[in-house]
């Protein structure tokens, strides 16, 4: 019985799948590639924000020294056109209290001597036995003749032990020789506190190094960070290396990775860092991700069920229309193939026997006195006896390739591809033997007590034939071997060869 070739069937639901599975693929590809993107670009516009920032906090201490140094300009100026009598003194020593109350900014203001001794300062209290010649603004001054103003590394205070940033310049006394020193200290946590003001998140710090590394000021954790050296750690090196810019770096202190903006100061040696947890800074990318990516994953999900769906309904479609076609190709009361498969099958067979070099055989089976059969019996069992010799002759046709039909009526066909004449015989006489062995009785018969079948068989090989020959006339011949069995007394096989 011929089948539809199965890889022929499934390739329209194969390539609908294959179809809906790549446009998938693509979708995800496409959204993994936005995904990464807009990773890129909100990478950049943190880099961006931070440096700026960065910018911001440097201009900040910048401004913040220079209007510390502008009070002690005017110091400078006093003490060179006054003198350091008593009598200016005091009025100076008011004048400092006055300057450092006026300003948040100022944690206090100090003259030394030429030895290091407290001349004046903004304190309340003037503290005796005070010598400052140790620090290194006093040595700086002391050595190096020039008229402008020193920043200090951080120091922690003799008055109240904070953290201070200093301020200095030098003064000189009428004949231009090292009078002394005037400071201005800036308390760390006056830099911290402004910083509190900018947004940098639960992970983020902004911080204030001066060029050796050592931090100034610092937030969160001003205390505890402010004089801690950096100058050894890679990212300062970095940042030492470069006016300005953004560097990525894992935190050797608590492993969180941030993105930092720095900024050097461009009179002073300082350097602003204004740094960003990577992680915090792009929550409103993963934000924004998440949304697109479950929005890509229901279209996904949509589109796979669609195209599932589709593959189902294309699946039942055609198994009913295989089930119509595989009735269409079967007899009704039998089972077997109908005279229509008889005739396609015999159409495929002839140009295959061609292909192969072989012959091919065909059987033409016809019930004995079956007419009388009828009459004697009715026509019911007329049915259940041909239903019986079509199972009989079913079961002799057992190799890949050979057909059983019905031909019409109580005429059966066996087609037999590879079969030459004798392998034709012997099946031709197997067949009539399995159906007189089926015993249906049969009074009227004048052959047999039973039914029994005459056979006309006929082989040839296709590619010795004419082109102009066909299956018809293997039919034709076979029927006239038919013929001759019903002739030459029914219940027989009868061979014609081409
Ligand atoms: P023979 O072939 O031996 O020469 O005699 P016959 O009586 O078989 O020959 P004939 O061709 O004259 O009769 C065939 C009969 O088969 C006629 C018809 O009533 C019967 N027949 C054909 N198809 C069917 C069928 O589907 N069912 C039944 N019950 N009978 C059928
Ligand atoms: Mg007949
Ligand atoms: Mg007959």
């Amino acid at each position: 019985m011929m089948t539809p070739d199965p890889a022929r069937r499934r390739l329209l639901p194969n390539l609908l799948r294959g179809f809906v599975l790549t446009v998938c693929l693509l979708f995800a590809g496409a959204e993994y590639r936005h995904g990464l993107e807009t990773r890129q670009e909100a990478r950049a516009q943190i880099e961006l924000d931070a440096a700026n920032l960065a910018r911001s906090v440097s201009q900040h201490a910048e401004d913040s020294i220079l209007l510390a140094d502008s009070t002690l300009s005017g110091i400078v100026e006093d003490l060179q056109v006054h003198g350091t009598g008593r009598a200016n003194l005091r009025a100076l020593t008011r004048y400092l209290r006055n300057e450092a109350e006026r300003s948040t900014r100022l944690h206090g203001l100090f003259v030394y001597d030429a030895q290091g001794n407290w001349l004046a300062s903004s304190l309340e209290a003037m503290p005796e036995h005070f010598n400052n010649s140790d620090r290194a603004y006093f040595r700086h001054h002391q050595q190096v003749d020039d008229q402008r103003p020193w920043v200090g590394p951080p120091v922690r205070s003799r008055s109240d032990h904070s953290w201070i940033i200093t301020v200095t310049r030098r003064y000189e006394d009428a004949n231009g020789r090292f009078a002394g020193v005037v400071l201005a200290s800036i308390g760390a946590q006056y830099f911290a506190d402004f910083y509190k003001g900018f947004d940098v998140g639960h992970a983020g710090a902004i911080g204030l190094l001066n060029d050796a590394g050592l931090v100034c000021a610092r937030t969160p954790d001003n205390a505890s960070s402010v004089g801690r050296n950096l100058s050894n750690t890679a990212l300062f090196r970095e940042m030492a290396a470069r006016r300005s810019g953004a560097i990525t770096y894992d935190s050797p202190v608590d492993q969180v990775r941030r993105i930092s903006g720095f900024h050097h100061a461009d009179q002073f040696p300082l350097l602003a860092v204004a740094a960003l947890s990577e992680r915090e800074a792009l929550t409103a990318w993963r934000r924004s991700v998440r949304s697109h990516a479950l929005l890509t994953l229901v279209t996904i999900g949509l589109l796979a069920g669609l195209g599932e769906w589709l593959r189902g309904q294309l699946l039942a479609r055609q198994a009913v229309q295989e089930q119509f076609e595989a009735l269409a190709r079967t007899d009704g009361l039998t089972g077997l193939a109908n005279r229509r498969a008889l005739d396609e099958y015999l159409a495929e067979a002839w140009p295959r026997a061609i292909r192969e070099s072989a012959p091919l055989g065909l059987l033409l089976l016809d019930i004995d006195h079956f007419k009388d059969f009828n009459d004697t019996y009715g026509h019911q069992a007329g049915d259940a006896c041909l239903k019986r010799v079509a199972e009989a002759v079913r079961t002799c046709a057992r190799r890949h390739g050979d057909l059983v039909a019905r031909y019409g009526g109580e005429e059966l066909a066996l087609v037999l591809p590879g079969c030459d004449a004798a392998a034709l015989q012997a099946v031709g006489q197997a067949v009539c033997r399995s159906v007189q062995a089926l015993g249906i009785p049969h009074a009227e018969s004048y052959t047999a007590p039973v039914v029994t079948i005459s056979v006309g068989a006929a082989s040839t090989w296709p590619m010795r034939m004419a082109p102009e020959n066909g299956p018809a006339d293997l039919v034709n011949i076979a029927d006239m071997a038919l013929y001759d069995a019903k002739a030459g007394g029914r219940n027989r096989v009868v061979l014609r060869n081409q």
